[in-house]
């Protein structure tokens, strides 16, 4: 049997990294590695092109408002072609907070001043007022999802935009909606994190999982004692 293995692009890991986004990486990579699944993480910062095809996984975390203008104005005119033809290939995406905020049509941090996105997911974020903190969980496929939130922007989701999944405790894209995050086939966007993956190796399982191409069953069981921990913790302080 080929070896398998996992390409992931970290996308300005330099710019958009708050809250444990390289945990997030680390963790995906010791998960392939103690299954014996080859990882690679490339990282592609302003200027770099995305090969559609070279990427199994890319990742994009969260960041502040500057950041995150500097990140638009390259993802919108360097990378949005190769982000929409390894989507639409049924390459997996990972979107943390700010990173998700620009997977939408825009960003609007100041009422008029609109950072644009790549309308990946059918969304758009305006600025509320106070910013939206907190331990929060989620329903994703049945499972849950804990992690920690910290957003200033209000993420609506256009009629026909699948959430990622109901909130269970917290506030979500827009503090009343019901819902978190969004989901387009293997498109994935969330406000959790803080940090996400290692707070829900289960989740970090299915991302490997769509990457490869397998049912997330097939991956080999590992010794999640304390991952089981770590999640266990986090739905505790979320309520659930
Ligand atoms: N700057 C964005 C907001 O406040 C995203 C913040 C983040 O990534 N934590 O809404």
């Amino acid at each position: 049997m080929p070896e398998q293995q996992l390409r992931i692009a970290a996308l300005y890991p330099d710019l958009l990294n708050i809250y444990a986004d390289r945990g997030n990486l680390l963790l995906l990579e010791r998960r392939c590695a103690w299954r014996g699944i080859a990882c690679t993480i490339t990282p592609l910062s302003l200027g770099d092109r995305l090969d559609p095809d070279a990427h199994d996984l890319v990742y994009l975390g969260g960041g502040q408002d500057r950041d995150q203008q500097l990140c638009a104005e390259d993802l919108t005119t360097v990378k949005a072609e190769g982000m929409h033809a390894h989507a639409a290939r049924g390459g997996a995406v990972l979107a943390v907070c700010g990173g998700f905020q620009l997977l939408g049509h825009h960003y609007e941090p100041v009422a008029g001043d609109r950072i644009p996105g790549i309308g990946l997911l059918d969304l758009h974020t305006e600025r509320g007022d106070g910013r939206l903190i907190g331990n929060v969980a989620i329903e994703v496929d049945g499972r849950t999802l804990a992690g920690f939130e910290n957003h200033a922007g209000r993420t609506v989701l256009a009629p026909g935009q699948a959430p990622l999944g109901p909130v269970l405790a917290g506030h979500g894209n827009t503090g009343s909606s019901g819902s978190e995050g969004a989901r387009t086939g293997n498109v994935l966007g969330t406000y959790l994190h803080g940090p996400l993956l290692p707070k829900n190796a289960w989740f970090a399982d299915l991302l490997i999982a769509i990457g490869l191409g397998v049912d997330p069953e097939d991956l080999a069981p590992l010794d999640d004692r304390f991952e089981d921990a770590a999640h266990a913790a986090a739905r505790r302080a979320a309520g659930v």
